[in-house]
């Protein structure tokens, strides 16, 4: 295959197979590498311009008892384990009007599956967010957790996102998608639904008119081929309905999990593997307008380099990341807007605030 016609034919407007994904995602040589990242780049500016977006969210934990203790995560203990915590309603209520006084537009709650949960509970949960602050964008429940209600409930999934809708769900979590390959499923996450879960309750919400993000977990043993499987499985969902706002790559922070502690994961991916997942992810998905890059997971100085391989979003604010410092990395928590602004200035962009589905929120540059 060679990999300048391969470029210039997708630049284009080829659709890259799956084997062309491969291709590109096996790429060794910093020639090949960065001709892809500039491809990416290219196809970046054609399809958002010079523009590098965030959002002011807040992350919001409830619980990090979880019955799903996945190995690649080292936030989600059992119940009865030391150091584990359940916020009640004066907690959550509070938290988000200290979210709603630092002006997110956006809250999180990220949590354990905790195995006593409802369909009530994320219903309490939202009603509260909403109490404590209004008009934000209850961006919340991952597949799983539907599907995990749903069967604990004896109702189908439509009639839970139904309800959480009615509740006042904004958006729906596009996590739990790790890698939708079963054989990887089953061992980085083997209690979680399977990808035929996953797939079924994101059309569905998509079909609806709920719109989620969509992820991607990698570097914890997976193969190029399954990144690439994954991608395309994103890519055909986005055919069908048009509902994911973005692509968010998170690079498996790999230090504190029990899958690498036993010796059944690698150290996480490599910046090359960063690089390139970044970059042919925004050439695979022609049918994507945002790739995210998760500062938290890379730091600042690679999240740099992403913006310059297809990324065009830095996420958000956070102001609260425990999935991430528990994991291992140390800079997750909080990014203020002037130093992401730094950060597009120096690439010659500029930095605009928008909502949590891609509107722009002022219409001047932040900060
Ligand atoms: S990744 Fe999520 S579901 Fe898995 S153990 Fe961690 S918190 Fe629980």
């Amino acid at each position: 295959m060679d990999l300048s016609t391969l470029l210039s034919d997708t630049l284009a407007g080829h659709r890259l197979t799956e084997e062309e994904g491969r291709f590109l995602l096996g790429a060794t040589s910093g020639r090949d590498l960065f001709a892809i990242a500039a491809a990416a780049d290219e196809r970046r500016r054609e399809r958002v311009g010079e523009r590098v977006t965030f959002v002011r969210n807040q992350n919001l934990h409830v619980t990090n008892i979880c019955k799903n203790t996945c190995g690649f995560c080292g936030f989600g203990r059992s119940p009865g384990a030391p150091g584990t915590y359940l916020f009640g309603e004066e907690e959550v209520r509070q938290k988000a009007s200290l979210a709603r006084e630092r002006g997110v537009t956006e809250i999180c709650p990220l949590s354990g599956v905790h195995p006593d949960f409802t369909l009530d509970t994320y219903v309490d949960l939202i009603t509260w967010i909403l109490e404590g602050a209004p008009g934000v964008d209850v961006h919340f429940c991952s597949p799983e957790e539907v599907s995990f209600v749903a069967a604990k409930a004896g109702i189908s999934t439509i009639e839970v996102l139904k309800r959480l809708r009615e509740a006042g769900l904004g958006t729906l979590q596009g996590t739990a998608a790790e890698i939708l390959v079963d054989e990887v499923r089953r061992v980085i996450c083997p209690r979680k639904c399977d990808t035929a879960t996953w797939l079924c309750v994101i059309r569905e919400a998509h079909a609806m008119g709920i719109r989620s993000t969509a992820t991607i977990m990698y570097g914890a043993g997976e193969t190029v081929a399954d990144r690439v499987r994954h991608l395309a499985l994103l890519r055909e969902v986005q055919d069908e309905y048009g509902g994911f706002t973005e692509l968010v790559p998170l690079t498996f922070i790999h230090q504190n999990t029990p899958l690498y502690r036993a010796g059944r994961a690698p150290p996480g991916a490599t910046g090359r593997e960063d690089l390139l997942l970044i970059a042919v992810a925004r050439l695979f998905l022609d049918n994507f307008d945002h790739v995210q890059v998760s500062w938290g997971k890379v730091g600042p100085k690679m999240a740099s380099l992403l913006l310059l391989a297809g990324g065009d979003d830095l996420g958000g604010t956070m102001f609260e990341d425990e999935v991430t410092v528990e994991a291992g990395a140390g800079e997750a928590s909080y990014m203020d807007p002037a130093t992401m602004a730094r950060i597009a200035a120096d690439l010659g962009r500029t930095l605009w605030q928008r909502s949590t589905t891609y509107d722009l929120l002022r219409e001047e540059p932040s900060p």
